[in-house]
């Protein structure tokens, strides 16, 4: 493999073949190129998804420990790179070193949790009606399955699909962003190095219009599992519609995190400023709305601004509390998103510019922001920024609290500080989200447990992580075997 080449296909490494030049940048430092390379065009997307359906019966036959024993040896294999895979994740998408070990090391966690379902992805006998006849279920790997991934955690995400779908004998076509390509790489770098069959994962880097547009519309694709922003989910979701095939999108989110007057302040102060500008507010569970008793309002604000006042920002690579935006696009995004937010009426109590003075060319900076004086229906309030920008909304009693956090189309992560039980109860049964945190930040996710969102932000097709994810990736087969 050269340093140009990004396209597995089939067990080699090629050149892309496209029009569709790729430069990657350090976001903090964007004057200096990392690497250009050329993207993958229509014709290598239907190679890749041709060597994965060669490839797809001779993995859906292998043993269950012949799966597990890959997975396994990809996980030592991470475990073993960790440093390297953390600094390549760092210099692409920005994040602080920390966090990107943490990312780097979930993989590996990823990989030997999902190898479980080599094993454990099974059917169940059932008591039959019929003494002459048995009755069970069998599960079946769907075939060959896209994965269309987003750069923000361009290693776990990836991994959580593809070591699931891996692990229950499907063959992969992976398409990643392509902000983060040199991370999706190295995965699929450990994934030959640990022995895994040519054709059972391919990956193909290029334009989502066209590459993912050539793998998602060709037929031999039996299920695609899409994460990134609502209106690209959508979109796939209707590409893919008329074949009735297993779809699965994971979504954006407006998350929000409510706090009655009888919660621990500073530790919600804490929640907020972690949840909201914590991987520069580019989570999909990130916090960005912050929605308050009004009897606390003063007290929260003043703890949430001193936080967000008190937070480092510089290149990922110096370990700072907060790395730079992904991107250009995304940079221009946040400062558009404290402009509307402005013009709306709402207050800016802090933040909205670049850190330390820096100018426009010296890396995708802004400060931690929080705005005040927001109501439910401003655009900074309903759309997603993406970015550390937080909103304040202040409300007179629990059902207001409610309503208005639920007074959006999203409904990924919600967050409720109180001491009160019963209303943790309440907000639980009330709150339209997937993914609901009592005393805890909106951000943050445990393995075992099942991840996925509500309303515009799922397809609420099946949850991914969760020792049940492998129902996305196969089939179920209701068998009634009578004796002849
Ligand atoms: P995006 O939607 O722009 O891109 C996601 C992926 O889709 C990329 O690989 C992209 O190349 C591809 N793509 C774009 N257009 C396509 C097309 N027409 N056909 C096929 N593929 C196409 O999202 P992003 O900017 O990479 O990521 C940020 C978004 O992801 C945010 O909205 C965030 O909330 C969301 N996100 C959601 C979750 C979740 O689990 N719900 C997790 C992480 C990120």
């Amino acid at each position: 493999m050269t340093d140009t080449q990004f396209q597995y296909i089939d067990g080699e490494w090629r050149d892309g073949d496209s029009d569709d030049e790729l430069t990657i940048r350090d976001p903090a430092a964007p004057d200096d190129p990392i690497v250009s390379f050329t993207g993958a065009s229509r014709g290598q997307a239907a190679d890749a998804v041709a060597a994965a359906e060669a490839a797809s019966g001779t993995w859906a036959a292998t043993t269950p420990d012949e799966r597990d024993a890959v997975m396994y040896a990809v996980a030592d294999r991470i475990d073993d790179h960790h440093a390297e895979l953390a600094e390549t994740l760092t210099r692409e998408e920005g994040k602080p070193l920390s966090s990107s070990r943490a990312e780097v090391g979930r993989a590996a966690e990823l990989f030997r949790f999902f190898a479980s379902f080599a094993r454990t992805a099974a059917g169940e006998t059932l008591p039959s009606s019929d003494p002459e006849t048995v009755t069970y279920t069998v599960r079946e790997p769907l075939g060959v399955v896209a994965l269309v991934t987003p750069w923000n955690f361009p290693i776990a995400t990836p991994t959580w699909k593809l070591a699931a779908a891996v692990a229950t004998g499907n063959t992969v076509v992976f398409k990643p962003s392509s902000e983060t390509p040199m991370i999706a790489r190295a995965l699929v770098e450990h994934l030959e190095a640990a022995g895994l069959p040519a054709g059972v994962v391919n990956l193909v880097v290029g334009s989502g219009s066209t590459v993912g547009d050539e793998i998602l519309t060709d037929d031999r694709i039996d299920g695609v599992s899409f994460t990134g922003s609502t209106d690209v989910g959508r979109h796939i979701a209707e590409t893919v519609a008329g074949r009735g095939i297993p779809t699965q999108t994971e979504m954006g989110g407006k998350n929000p995190q409510v706090v009655l007057p009888d919660a621990d302040i500073q530790k919600a102060a804490d929640a907020a400023a972690a949840g909201a500008f914590g991987l520069t507010g580019q989570a999909c569970t990130a916090t960005s709305r912050l929605i308050v008793h009004e009897e606390v309002l003063a007290e929260l604000t003043d703890a949430v601004v001193a936080r967000a006042e008190d937070m480092q920002t510089g290149p990922g690579m110096d370990d700072p509390d907060m790395g730079p935006a992904v991107s250009a696009a995304q940079d221009e995004t946040n400062f558009r998103y404290i402009e509307v937010a402005e013009d709306e009426g709402a207050t800016r109590l802090t933040g909205g510019g670049r850190p330390d003075g820096r100018g426009d060319d010296a890396g995708y900076f802004v400060e931690p922001t929080v705005f005040t004086d927001v109501t439910s229906d401003m655009r900074i309030a309903q759309e997603e920024v993406f970015g550390p920008v937080l909103s304040i909304l202040s409300v007179s009693n629990f059902e207001e609290a409610v309503r208005v956090a639920n007074d959006v189309e999203y409904g990924l992560s919600a967050s409720l500080f109180t001491s009160d039980m019963a209303s943790a109860r309440r907000f639980t049964d009330e709150i339209d989200a997937g993914v609901v945190k009592i005393n805890g930040t909106t951000t943050g996710s445990q393995i075992q447990m099942p991840f996925g969102g509500m309303k515009a932000s799922s397809s609420e097709t099946q949850k991914e992580l969760g020792h049940r994810a492998y129902e996305f990736y196969t089939h179920k087969k209701a068998v009634y075997r009578t004796d002849p």
